[in-house]
C-alpha cells in the first residue's frame, strides 16, 4: 500500500468560516470540481433542450391565434438554429451558453411582437433570468440584460415615433422615466439571478470540497491505522530481535568461556600429558646411552619412537585447537627453501631407503634461494604430506617440487608446491572429506595406516594463513598428489646458497646419468644443466655401457645404486674394466652397508635423499680428480659430550617438583659431568639461590608453594644477588607462556619433554654467555 502524500498537491483549504482548516488533495479537488461542473452543465443543456422547444411551441401557438407565422418560425427557427449550431460546431465552449441567454431574450421580443405588445409579455425575460440559473454561471444573464435593454430602448422609440411595423406596447408613449424603472427592476432582477447562480456555483464548491476533504480524512485515517499496525509490529519484531540479540550475545559469552575451557583444558593436558612424557623420552635416551644387548637397544628405540609418535599428535591437537581459536600467529623471517626441503629429506631419507622409494625434489630454478615466511609452519606442512605419502606408498617415488605460479609486480610471489606418490591413492569420493579434522579415508576399526586425521586439516588452514589454498589430485592403486600456494615475497639476503663458480672451469664437460627412475633423471640432467655441464641420460647399466662402448666420452658418471638387471656396482665393475680413470659417483641408499666393501669403485657414495650442496661438492672434487673415494653415511646416534663440563664449569641449581623429572635431568646432567643441585619448589630455589651463587638456574614452572615465575621474579629483585641465568622448564608450551617466562625474568625457555639436543644446545649457549661476561 502506497503511503505516500505528495506535499504539493496538498493544499490548506479553509472550509467554511467555522470548519477547522484541513488539508485538502488539491489534484483530487479539481477532479471533482471539473466532474461536478461537466454533471451541471449537461443536465442544465438537457434541460434546456426541452425549454427551447416550450418556447419555439409557444411562439407557434400565439401565431395561430394572432397569425404571425412568419415571425414564430422566422425568429424562433433561427434563434434555435444559431443555438444548435454553435452548441455543436464548438462543444468545448461555454459560448452556445451565451447564445442562449440571448436567443431568451429574442423569445421574449418575438412574443410582444406577436402579441402587438398586448400583454406584458417582457414577464418571459424573468423566466430566462431564471432558467439561466441552472448553468450557476452569473455572466449567462449580461447578455439577456443587453439585448432586453436594447429591444425596449429601440422597439419603444421606434413604436412612439409612429412606425406603424413595430410592436411594443399597447401605451403609444414615450416616458423615459418608466423606460428606466423598467430597465432598473429588469437590471436588479438580473442581479439577483445572478447572485443565485454565484451563490449556487459556490455552495457546490464548498460540497464538493467537504467531500474531497473527507475523502482525505478516511485516507489519512486509513493510512494512519495502517502506520499504527506497522509500528506494532515493527515494535513486536523489534522485541524479538532484542531477544534473539540477548540470547546470541549469551551464547556468544558461554563460547567464549567454553572456549577458554578448553584452552585451559589444552593447556593442562598438555602440561600434565609433556610431564611424563619427559620422563619416558628422557630417561629412554639416558637408557640408550647405557650398555645395552641388541635386543633391549631395540626395544629403547621402539620407547622412543613411540614416545616421540604421541608428541606429535599431542602436538598435532594442540596446534589443531590452536589455529581454530584464531591464536596461530606465522614469522615473518627470510628463511632458504631449499634447505627448508633438504630438512625434509633428511627426515625421511633413511625410511624411504629402507623401503625401497625414491624421495626426489626440485626446486625450479626461478624460484628465490630465499623466500620470506614462517619456515617451521612450511615444513610442518611439507612434513604431513611427505609423511602421509611415506605412509600410503609401498612401492615407486616420492617427489617434492617447487616452482613459482605467479609473480606480482608488487614482489608478491605464489609459490606452488607438490608432493607426488605411487602410493595407494584415494577414491574419488573420499578427496572432498580428507582435509577436514579427524577424518580418513580408512575409518573403520581394523584400519591398517594409523593417525589422527589432523594432519591435512592443520595443513590446509596453514596454507591458508600463508594465503594459500590446497587441493589433491588422486587415483586409486595409482597415486595422490597433493598441490599447495603459499603466497610469498623474495627473502631480503638472496646470496645462491650453492656458490657455482667452483665449476665454472669444467662447463661443458660430460656427466653420464645412469638411473632408472625418469624422475631421478630429469631433476639431475635439471640440476646439471645448471651447473653448465653437460648431462648424457642412460636409463639402465647395459645402456650405459652401450653409450660407453659407442666410443661416447665422458668426464663423470652418476649413477643410481638400485637398479633392475645391472645394479650400480655391477655398472661401475664393468665401467672400471674399461675406464678406469672416469670417477663413478653412487647415488645409493642409507643403509647399503655392502657399498662400503666396494668404495674403490667410486669417487664418492652419495646417501639419497640427494641434497644439492652435496651433490656439487662431490662432482667437482670427482670433476678435479680429487675424489677421495669417500662414503657420505649417516652418522651414527650423537653421544653425550662427557667433557662439557670440564669446558665450561658450572653451579647448576635444577628446581623441579616431579620426582621423575628430577631424575632425568640430574642424570643428563651428570653424564656431561655436572654435579646440580636439585630443589622441589620455588621458595627452596629463592633460598638456595640466596646461599650459593648459581651459573644457570633450570627452573620449572608449575610448582608448589611458589611457582616459578614467582621464584624468578624473587631472584630478580634480590639485587644483592650474584643475578644467575634462568631457564625455564615447562610442559606449558602454548602461545605466549615464552614471553610470560621472559617478562618474568629469566633468560631462556625450554619446553618439556627436555630433548638431549636442546638442553645441551643451551647449555653451550649461556655457558659461552657466562664466559663472555666474565
Ligand atoms: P592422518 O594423521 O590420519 O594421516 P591426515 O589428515 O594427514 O591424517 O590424512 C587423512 C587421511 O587422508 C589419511 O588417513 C589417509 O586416509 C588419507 N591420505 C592422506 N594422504 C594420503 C596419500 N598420500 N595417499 C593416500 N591416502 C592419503
Amino acid at each position: 500500500m502506497t503511503l505516500s502524500f505528495s506535499m504539493k498537491n496538498r493544499l490548506v483549504t479553509p472550509m467554511t468560516g467555522s470548519s477547522p482548516i484541513s488539508i485538502v488533495d488539491r489534484d483530487e479537488l479539481q477532479t471533482q470540481t471539473d466532474y461536478f461542473r461537466a454533471l451541471v452543465k449537461r443536465r442544465s443543456d438537457n434541460l434546456m433542450n426541452y425549454f427551447l422547444i416550450g418556447f419555439f411551441i409557444v411562439g407557434l401557438l400565439l401565431a395561430g391565434y394572432y397569425d404571425t407565422w412568419g415571425i414564430a418560425v422566422g425568429v424562433g427557427g433561427l434563434s434555435l438554429v444559431a443555438y444548435y449550431s454553435v452548441k455543436l460546431l464548438l462543444p468545448a465552449s461555454d459560448l452556445y451558453q451565451y447564445v442562449l441567454s440571448a436567443t431568451l431574450a429574442i423569445f421574449m421580443a418575438q412574443y410582444i411582437y406577436q402579441l402587438h405588445g398586448l400583454f406584458e409579455m417582457h414577464f418571459f425575460a424573468f423566466i430566462g433570468c431564471a432558467i439561466l440559473i441552472t448553468y450557476q454561471n452569473w455572466k449567462l444573464q449580461i447578455p439577456l440584460l443587453i439585448i432586453v435593454g436594447l429591444h425596449h430602448g429601440i422597439f419603444n422609440y421606434l413604436q412612439y415615433k409612429g412606425n406603424t411595423d413595430i410592436y411594443f406596447s399597447q401605451l403609444n408613449y414615450l416616458d423615459w422615466q418608466t423606460f428606466a424603472i423598467h430597465i432598473l427592476l429588469t437590471t436588479v432582477i438580473v442581479f439577483i439571478c445572478g447572485l443565485w447562480a454565484y451563490q449556487l456555483k459556490k455552495s457546490g464548491e464548498i460540497q464538493i470540497a467537504q467531500t474531497v476533504q473527507m475523502a482525505g480524512l478516511q485516507r489519512e485515517a486509513t493510512v494512519l491505522m495502517e502506520r499504527k499496525r506497522n509500528a506494532d509490529e515493527l515494535e513486536a519484531a523489534w522485541r524479538k530481535a532484542e531477544i534473539a540479540l540477548q540470547e546470541a550475545e549469551k551464547a556468544r559469552i558461554e563460547a567464549e568461556r567454553a572456549n577458554r575451557a578448553k584452552s585451559i583444558f589444552l593447556a593442562t593436558m598438555s602440561h600434565e600429558i609433556r610431564t611424563p612424557m619427559n620422563g619416558v623420552i628422557g630417561m629412554t635416551s639416558l637408557l640408550a646411552e647405557t650398555p645395552l644387548t641388541g635386543q633391549q637397544h631395540a626395544y629403547t628405540e621402539t620407547i622412543a619412537a613411540c614416545g616421540e609418535t604421541l608428541l606429535g599428535v599431542i602436538n598435532d591437537i594442540l596446534d589443531f585447537s590452536k589455529i581454530e581459536s584464531g591464536g596461530m600467529e606465522l614469522e615473518e623471517e627470510d628463511f632458504d627453501l631449499q634447505s627448508s626441503i633438504e630438512h625434509i629429506l633428511d627426515i625421511f631419507g633413511a625410511r624411504a631407503a629402507r623401503s625401497g622409494i625414491e624421495l626426489l625434489n626440485q626446486v625450479e630454478r626461478d624460484v628465490p634461494a630465499f623466500i620470506r615466511g614462517d619456515d617451521l609452519r612450511l615444513r610442518q606442512i611439507l612434513t604431513n604430506l611427505v609423511g602421509n605419502a611415506m605412509k600410503f606408498t609401498e612401492q615407486g617415488e616420492i617427489f617434492i617440487g617447487v616452482r613459482v605460479e605467479h609473480g606480482a609486480p608488487d614482489g608478491v610471489l605464489t609459490l606452488g608446491f607438490e608432493v607426488r606418490d605411487t602410493g595407494i591413492g584415494i577414491p574419488a569420493d573420499k578427496q572432498e572429506r580428507l582435509f577436514k579434522a579427524f577424518s580418513q579415508v580408512d575409518s573403520s576399526t581394523t584400519r591398517k595406516y594409523g593417525g589422527t586425521g589432523l594432519g591435512l586439516a592443520i595443513s590446509q588452514q596453514l596454507v591458508r594463513l600463508m594465503g594459500g589454498t590446497i587441493r589433491v589430485e588422486s587415483e586409486p592403486g595409482k597415486g595422490s598428489t597433493f598441490y599447495f600456494t603459499i603466497r610469498t615475497r623474495a627473502g631480503v639476503n638472496q646470496e645462491p646458497p650453492i656458490p657455482i663458480d667452483g665449476l665454472a672451469a669444467h662447463a661443458g664437460k660430460k656427466v653420464l646419468i645412469v638411473d632408472d627412475n625418469g624422475t631421478n633423471r630429469t631433476i639431475l640432467r635439471t640440476q646439471l644443466e645448471y651447473w653448465n655441464l653437460t648431462p648424457v641420460l642412460a636409463a639402465s647399466g647395459v645402456e650405459a655401457l652401450d653409450l660407453l662402448a659407442g666410443d661416447e666420452r665422458v668426464d663423470l658418471i652418476l649413477s643410481d645404486m638400485q637398479m633392475p638387471f645391472m645394479d650400480g656396482i655391477r655398472l661401475a665393475q664393468n665401467i672400471r674394466n674399461r675406464h678406469a680413470h672416469v670417477p663413478i659417483i653412487l647415488l645409493s641408499s642409507v643403509g647399503d652397508e655392502y657399498k662400503k666393501n666396494h668404495h674403490q669403485l667410486f669417487s664418492a657414495v652419495m646417501t639419497k635423499p640427494i641434497k644439492q650442496q652435496v651433490l656439487y661438492r662431490h662432482i667437482l672434487a670427482g670433476l678435479q680428480h680429487q675424489g677421495r673415494f669417500t662414503v657420505d653415511g649417516r652418522q651414527g646416534p650423537s653421544r653425550l659430550p662427557e667433557n662439557l663440563s670440564a669446558t665450561f664449569p658450572l653451579d647448576i641449581l635444577v628446581a623441579e617438583d616431579n620426582a621423575i623429572n628430577q631424575q632425568v635431568i640430574q642424570y643428563i646432567l651428570q653424564k656431561i659431568g655436572y654435579t646440580p643441585t636439585i630443589v622441589s619448589n620455588g621458595q627452596e630455589a629463592v633460598d638456595a639461590a640466596a646461599g650459593t651463587s648459581y651459573d644457570i638456574i633450570f627452573m620449572d614452572l608449575q610448582m608448589p608453594e611458589v611457582d616459578g615465575l614467582e621464584a624468578t621474579r624473587l631472584i630478580r629483585g634480590d639485587k644483592a644477588l650474584h643475578q644467575p641465568v634462568i631457564i625455564a622448564l615447562t610442559a606449558n608450551t602454548m602461545e605466549g607462556d615464552e614471553e610470560e617466562c621472559l617478562l618474568a625474568g629469566m633468560n631462556d625457555y625450554i619446553g618439556k619433554p627436555v630433548k638431549l639436543e636442546e638442553l645441551l644446545g643451551k647449555l653451550r649457549k649461556w655457558a659461552l654467555h657466562l664466559q663472555h661476561r666474565a
